[in-house]
C-alpha cells in the first residue's frame, strides 16, 4: 500500500518526543507536512533537526505553546490556522493512589489530556468540514478500557478522549472526515522508557529486564510480553491519517500488544 499524503498538512500536539515525534516523522515521510508542537522553542528546535535528519525531504515546521490552556491553545491555532489532519497525541501521565489525587490534579489532567484535544478539534474539524476531507485522531490508551489503580485520573481522561471522539465522529457523519481514536499499551516512549530506564540504573540491572518486569508486573495480560515502539503505534497513526482508511471511523484501535483481553 503506498500511503501519499504530500498534499495534507499535519498537525501532531505534543510532538517533541515518544509518540508524538514518531507519529510526526511517519505521516512526514508519508509526504505530509507537519506541525510539530512542545513547550519550548528549544525542544521543538531539536525535534525539527531530528525529523530533518530521519526523513531528509520532510516539510516541517514548529510551534512552540502550551496546549493545556485556552490561552496556549489559541495562540497555537493563531499561528497555524488550518490543518487537514490532526493528532491530539499530548498526554500527561502520574502515578498516584486514589486518596492522594487532590482536586487540582484531577483537573490538570482533564484539562491537559481531554481540553487539548476538545480545543484543537473544535477549530480545525470546521475547516476539515467545509473541505469535506479531514482526519482527526485521538491518542489515547488501553487504559481507557483497563482503568489503572495507580492512576485513576490517567483512565478518566483516557476514557473521556474515546467519549470526545466517537462524538465528533457522529458529529461530522456523512462528510469526508474521519474520527478515530488509537489505543496503545505500553510504549518505549520518552515518557515510559525514561522511567524505567532510569530505575534500571538505580537498581542496577539490565534496562531489558526493567521492561519485561515491568510488563510481567503490571500488564500481565500482554501477549507481546514487552514494550511497544513508538513506531508501532505510529505506523497505525500514519494508516488512519492517510486516503485508504476513508471507511473507518467512529473507531476505537487498540495498538495495545494484546493487553486488553476483551475480543470486542
Ligand atoms: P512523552 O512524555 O514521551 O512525550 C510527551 C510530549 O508532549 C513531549 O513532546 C512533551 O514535550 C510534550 N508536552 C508535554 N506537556 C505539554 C504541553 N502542556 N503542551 C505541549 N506539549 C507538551 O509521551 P508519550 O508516552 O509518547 O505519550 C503520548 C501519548 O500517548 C499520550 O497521550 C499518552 O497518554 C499516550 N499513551 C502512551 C503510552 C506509553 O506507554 N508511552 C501508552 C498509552 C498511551
Amino acid at each position: 500500500m503506498n500511503i501519499d499524503l504530500s498534499h495534507r498538512r499535519a498537525i501532531v500536539s505534543g510532538s517533541t518526543a515518544g509518540i508524538g515525534l514518531a507519529i510526526a516523522r511517519g505521516l512526514a515521510a508519508a509526504g505530509a507536512e507537519v506541525v510539530i508542537n512542545g513547550r519550548t522553542q528549544a525542544r521543538v528546535d531539536e525535534a525539527l533537526q531530528l525529523l530533518r535528519s530521519s526523513v531528509p525531504r520532510a516539510r516541517v515546521t514548529g510551534v512552540a505553546a502550551d496546549l493545556s490552556s485556552a490561552a496556549g491553545s489559541a495562540d497555537f491555532i493563531r499561528q497555524v490556522p488550518e490543518a487537514d489532519i490532526l493528532v491530539n497525541n499530548l498526554g500527561i501521565f502520574e502515578p498516584k493512589g486514589f486518596f492522594d489525587i487532590p482536586d487540582e490534579d484531577w483537573l490538570h489532567f482533564f484539562e491537559v489530556n481531554v481540553m487539548s484535544g476538545v480545543r484543537l478539534a473544535r477549530h480545525y474539524a470546521r475547516g476539515m468540514r467545509q473541505r469535506n476531507w479531514g482526519r482527526v485522531l485521538f491518542i489515547s490508551s488501553e487504559s481507557a478500557l483497563q482503568i489503572p489503580a495507580e492512576m485513576v485520573h490517567y483512565g478518566m481522561t483516557k476514557t473521556a478522549q474515546l467519549a470526545v471522539s466517537r462524538g465528533l465522529a457522529e458529529t461530522l457523519a456523512g462528510t469526508g472526515v474521519t474520527v478515530n481514536s488509537i489505543l496503545p499499551g505500553p510504549t518505549r516512549s520518552e515518557g515510559i522508557g525514561g522511567f524505567l530506564a532510569s530505575l534500571a540504573q538505580k537498581e542496577g540491572v539490565p534496562v531489558e529486564q526493567m521492561e519485561r518486569d515491568f510488563i510481567a508486573e503490571h500488564r500481565p495480560t500482554s501477549l507481546i510480553r514487552r514494550l511497544a515502539t513508538v513506531d508501532e503505534v505510529a505506523s497505525l497513526a500514519v494508516y488512519l491519517a492517510s486516503e485508504q482508511a476513508s471507511a473507518t471511523t467512529g473507531a476505537a484501535l487498540r495498538v495495545d500488544g494484546g493487553v486488553l483481553r476483551s475480543i470486542a
